[in-house]
């Protein structure tokens, strides 16, 4: 828990009439990071939208997928979001009279305008997003460590001495 970042009431935020400012120091309970998360936040009620701003920085330990060593690797957000309150109001296409597609709707986060802002939520959120699918500790990547000689393999049998003993008797008789 990054001290300060509790939820806000939407309500509490729109009250405001002005941006409410977080700093950040601290490390995420979700995510271990090797130095403190630290930087800033904003969020703005306007209406029908919440304008979130953040900046902010750390550095995690991060396993590297071929030669599983450890490295370090900063994580940097400088995003904004626009976050719809749903059921407030015009939709935020119509707010802007910009010529959004309808699809924006789908692809905007939502919070129920009578709800919360979560602001150690959406910093997670957004470091998680920075972080990298492929994880490579760097150029200089010695590779996939070299994989032991398998000792087990398969003997190949003698053709018929793995018959089932079933069949063997019955084969005794057969045979002459
Ligand atoms: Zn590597």
């Amino acid at each position: 828990m990054i001290p300060g970042l509790q939820p806000i009431s939407l309500q509490e935020l729109k009250a405001l009439a002005a941006p409410r400012h977080w700093s950040i120091e601290g490390h995420l309970d979700e995510m271990a990071s090797l130095t403190p998360l630290r930087g800033s936040i904003s969020a703005e009620h306007q209406g029908s939208i919440l304008e979130v701003k953040g900046k902010f920085q750390t550095i995690v330990t991060l396993c590297c997928d071929r030669c599983l060593s450890e490295f370090n690797q900063t994580l940097a957000c400088n995003t904004e979001e626009l976050i719809w309150l749903k059921g407030n109001g015009p939709k935020p296409n119509e707010l802007n009279g910009s010529s959004h597609s309808e699809d924006m709707d789908a692809l905007m986060e939502c919070l129920d305008p009578l709800g919360s802002f979560d602001p150690e939520r959406w910093v997670f959120e957004q470091l998680s997003l920075q972080m990298p699918l492929v994880k490579r500790c760097g150029a200089d990547c010695p590779g996939p460590a070299q994989q032991q000689p398998s000792a087990q393999t398969t003997a190949v049998k003698p053709e018929g001495t793995d018959l089932d003993p079933r069949w063997a008797a019955l084969q005794k008789l057969t045979s002459p």
